[in-house]
């Protein structure tokens, strides 16, 4: 049975589950083998040849070894794909091995330029910024982009809503100046629950699946949706240098995908709640979040995402020590990295997910980020509200005087 038909929530219920009922099964089983026994030497060797050129597995095919092809992966990437749009996907061990597979996959091709719109995620900042993988980046802003491609660009790079200022850009303005040029969304703020890319045109969409769609903090997995030509590039790409996520992770992903949107649409319910209630405390210069007034200028909200999402982020007028008071004074949100799960957590991006980007680029000393989670509003309310009294507390350090200057260097 396909589900293609099926509304949203129900295909991510029920996607990647095909023929466990003709077994009489009910949930994936998760299988662990590293090799599979071959029924001969022609079909071992067929089956190598095309899984190590990008192919999926064929009828009467062997999946020969874990770094090929993985059952419970496959489930998993088919389950995903079903929710993005496109025509298949590749998982990955982590968010970065998946970009770094479509950065390999783009230099390989003789396509080393990169036009990226910042904000974008710490780490993909830095793998670009570095050009550790043998790409050159041009960064652009949605006015520039169209002027920044040249022949040799092989793919566009943009995160919507922007890590961590949720900063909404417009994917079919995007999609339009990047004029033929793929165009790699990260998704992993939105998930598939609140915006699918593909539909506006973007030829990549990459989840850190660590994030929303594991949902517990506790897997880590990357996966990009694309269509077939990319999806055997990505897949050789993994087959070759071994990025591939374990079968304990895909099965875990692919449960969480099974109450994404009711998770991610409770949680965006809250952070809208909490949002509001805490806009007026005297210790937030500003709230980042596209769910409150004037922050969607261009309308996307409705057009391009179903909602504004679960993350809000804070600008402290306290600066760098009211942000660091902030953090370490929430008890029941836990200050720690990552995003996406069921619990609240707290994090200073200028000084952690985001320490690698350059000056200029780098998020205020001021701003914290919250990701909300699945407690109950009220409880999350006291917990902030009782925070920011403790930021407000904080008085930035005076400038020092000349005088104070000397007495310190007389110490
Ligand atoms: C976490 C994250 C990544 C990197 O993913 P990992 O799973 O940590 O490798 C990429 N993009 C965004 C938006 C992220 O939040």
């Amino acid at each position: 049975m396909t589900f293609e038909h099926h509304h949203f929530d129900t295909r991510a219920v029920h996607g990647g589950m095909d023929g466990l009922r003709e077994v009489g099964g009910h949930v994936p089983p998760i299988d662990f083998s590293t090799t599979n026994a071959l029924p001969d030497v022609e079909v071992g060797g067929l089956s190598y040849e095309e899984l190590a050129t990008g192919h999926d597995l064929a009828p009467g095919r062997s999946a020969v070894y874990q770094r090929l092809w993985q059952p419970g992966v496959a489930r998993f990437e088919e389950a995903l794909a079903g929710l993005e749009g496109t025509e298949g996907a590749v998982a990955f061990a982590s968010g970065m091995a998946a970009l770094t597979a479509c950065l390999i996959a783009t230099v390989s091709v003789g396509k080393p330029h990169i036009v990226a719109v910042r904000p974008l995620y710490g780490g993909t900042d830095h793998v670009l910024a570095s050009g550790l993988l043998g790409t050159e980046v041009t960064w652009a802003t949605a006015a520039t982009l169209g002027a920044s491609i040249r022949p040799e660009t092989g793919l566009v790079i943009v995160e919507t809503p922007a890590n961590p200022t949720l900063e909404l850009l417009d994917l079919d303005e995007i999609v339009a100046a990047a004029g033929g040029v793929p165009v790699l969304v990260d998704n992993t703020f939105a998930t598939p629950v609140l915006q699918q890319p593909a539909r506006h045109g973007a030829t990549l969409v990459l989840h850190s699946a660590t994030k929303y769609l594991g949902g517990h903090g506790d897997v880590m997995g990357g996966v990009v949706a694309g269509p077939v030509e990319w999806i055997e590039r990505l897949r050789q790409v993994r087959a070759l240098t071994g990025g591939l996520l374990h079968p304990m992770g895909a099965y875990l992903l692919h449960r969480g995908l099974r109450t994404l949107a009711v998770r991610v649409r409770a949680q965006q319910a809250t952070a809208q709640l909490l949002a509001e209630r805490i806009s007026a405390h005297h210790a937030v210069a500003r709230v980042f979040f596209p769910g409150l007034p004037g922050q969607d200028p261009k309308g996307l909200i409705g057009r391009q995402m179903a909602g504004p999402g679960a993350i809000i982020a804070l600008d402290l007028a306290g600066g760098y020590d009211a942000a660091a008071r902030f953090t370490e004074s929430c008890e029941l949100v836990t200050h720690a990295v990552s995003l996406g799960g069921v619990d609240s957590l707290v994090q200073h991006p200028a000084s952690l997910t985001h320490r690698p980007v350059a000056g200029d680029a780098k998020p205020g000393a001021g701003i914290v980020r919250i990701s909300v989670g699945l407690e109950h509003i009220d409880d999350l309310t006291a917990d902030i509200l009782a925070a920011l009294d403790a930021a407000e507390k904080v008085t930035p350090a005076a400038e020092l005087t000349d005088a104070d200057q000397g007495m310190l260097a007389a110490r």
